[in-house]
């Protein structure tokens, strides 16, 4: 069985964001070169409905579905980065060493878990504290897990609308990208985000 660094269970907006910035750190960061990450999607990201208005640097009007399918040829663009189909239904084991397994039974380990699995039913066994009602979606069926600062447990993070973000596309893609760059820092032992400087000028 390959063990990952990181396990993300959702491929929605903020999975997607959390995958992209762990693979941008590839070929910038030495601790990450090396640290292998996998997507495991539902397929039923609330993006699919959407069609996006009002979010900054996307096009007016690009539908949500289409601009779900290029984050997720970004992030499998890298070497590092893989996304599989699949429902998640459980997570066992300790910090480094979890066990993630999908409906299909098939089993995964894993030294990370980030839960991303958006404001809808969240019905994974193991996760570790509470599924409760949506801060910032007090509406029926609208849930997310409880969590301190987007951490469940040592090494167990939750991500996106799952984490208490407003359901707003940069909201969850700007979570995505937090969670990966507090994983990253873990790794490097100091704050560390990603950059890429223009070459212009
Ligand atoms: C109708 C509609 C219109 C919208 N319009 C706008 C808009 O105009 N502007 C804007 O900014 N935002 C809009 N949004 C909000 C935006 O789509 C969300 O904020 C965003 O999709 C949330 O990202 P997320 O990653 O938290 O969750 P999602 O994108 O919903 O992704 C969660 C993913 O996790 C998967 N998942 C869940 N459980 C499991 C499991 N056990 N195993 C594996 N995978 C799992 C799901 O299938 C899903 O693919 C709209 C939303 C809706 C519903």
């Amino acid at each position: 069985m390959t063990k990952y660094d990181v396990i993300i269970i959702g491929g929605g907006v903020s999975g997607l964001s959390c995958a992209i910035t762990l693979g941008s750190a590839e070929s910038k960061v030495e601790e990450a070169s090396q640290k292998k990450t996998l997507v495991i999607d539902a397929g039923k990201s609330h993006l699919k409905m959407a069609q996006l208005y009002n979010v900054a640097g996307v096009d007016e009007g690009t539908i949500g579905i289409e601009l779900l399918e290029s984050l997720k040829q970004r992030a499998q663009g890298y070497k590092n980065v893989s996304v599989e189909d699949g429902v998640v239904s459980s997570v066992s084991g300790e910090s480094g060493n979890y066990i993630v397994k999908t409906d299909a039974d098939e089993t995964y380990e894993t030294d990370i878990v980030v839960f991303a699995n958006g404001m809808q039913t969240i019905d994974v066994e193991g996760i570790g504290t509470p599924v409760v009602e949506h801060i910032r979606a007090p509406r029926p069926g609208m849930v997310m897990i409880d969590n301190e600062g987007g951490v469940i447990a040592d090494k167990k993070y939750v991500t996106g609308c799952a984490a208490g973000a407003a359901s707003m596309f940069s909201s969850a893609a700007g979570y995505g990208a937090q969670t990966a760059t507090d994983i990253i820092s873990s790794w490097v032992g100091k704050c560390t985000v990603i950059h890429d400087v223009c070459k212009k000028n």
